[in-house]
C-alpha cells in the first residue's frame, strides 16, 4: 500500500470503529498505519521494532493487544505460514480471504473469493468439522517476479 492512500485507510478504520461504538487508540492506529505502509507483512516483533520511533517504550503485550484489536475489527490479517500480519484494504465487511504469498519478492495479495470459503466450509461440514477460521494460504511466484524470470 503507497503513502498516498495511508491517510484514506486511517480514515477508513477510524470511521468504522466510530461506528462499532470502539476506539481506535494512538497505539492501534500506529500498528495500522505501519502494516500498512510495509510492502510487506510484518511480525509482532518487527512491528515493535518500527515502534520505536513513534510510541515511547513499545511492550510486546501492547503490541499483541493493538493486533488483536485490529484482527477482531477485521483491519489486518494474520498469516499464519509467516506469523505476519498484513492490513486489510477492504476492511468494511466481514470476509473470509484467501493469500497469495509470493517467496521471491515477499510481496502478498488478498484475494476474496467467496466459492473458495464456501466449498471449504461445506467440505468440513460433510465429516462433521466445524470450520471457526478457514486459512488458505498460497505460497508461489507473484505475477512480476514470473515475468521477471522470463526475461
Ligand atoms: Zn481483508
Ligand atoms: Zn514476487
Amino acid at each position: 500500500m503507497k503513502n498516498r492512500t495511508l491517510s484514506d485507510v486511517v480514515q477508513r478504520a477510524e470511521a468504522l470503529c466510530q461506528e462499532r461504538g470502539v476506539r481506535l487508540t494512538e497505539q492501534r492506529k500506529s500498528v495500522l498505519q505501519l502494516l500498512c505502509v510495509s510492502d510487506k507483512p510484518l511480525s509482532a516483533y518487527e512491528l515493535l521494532d518500527r515502534m520505536r520511533g513513534t510510541v515511547k517504550n513499545p511492550a510486546p503485550p501492547t503490541v499483541y493487544r493493538a493486533l488483536d484489536f485490529l484482527l477482531e475489527q477485521g483491519l489486518v490479517h494474520k498469516l499464519e505460514s509467516l506469523h505476519a500480519y498484513v492490513g486489510c484494504t477492504h476492511p468494511e465487511h466481514p470476509h473470509a480471504s484467501q493469500f497469495l504469498i509470493c517467496d521471491d519478492c515477499g510481496e502478498v495479495s488478498e484475494l476474496e473469493d467467496p466459492s473458495v470459503a464456501n466449498s471449504l466450509q461445506a467440505a468440513g461440514k460433510a465429516i462433521g468439522f466445524r470450520t471457526k477460521r478457514p486459512v488458505v494460504e498460497l505460497l508461489g511466484t507473484c505475477a512480476r517476479c514470473t515475468k521477471k524470470e522470463d526475461d
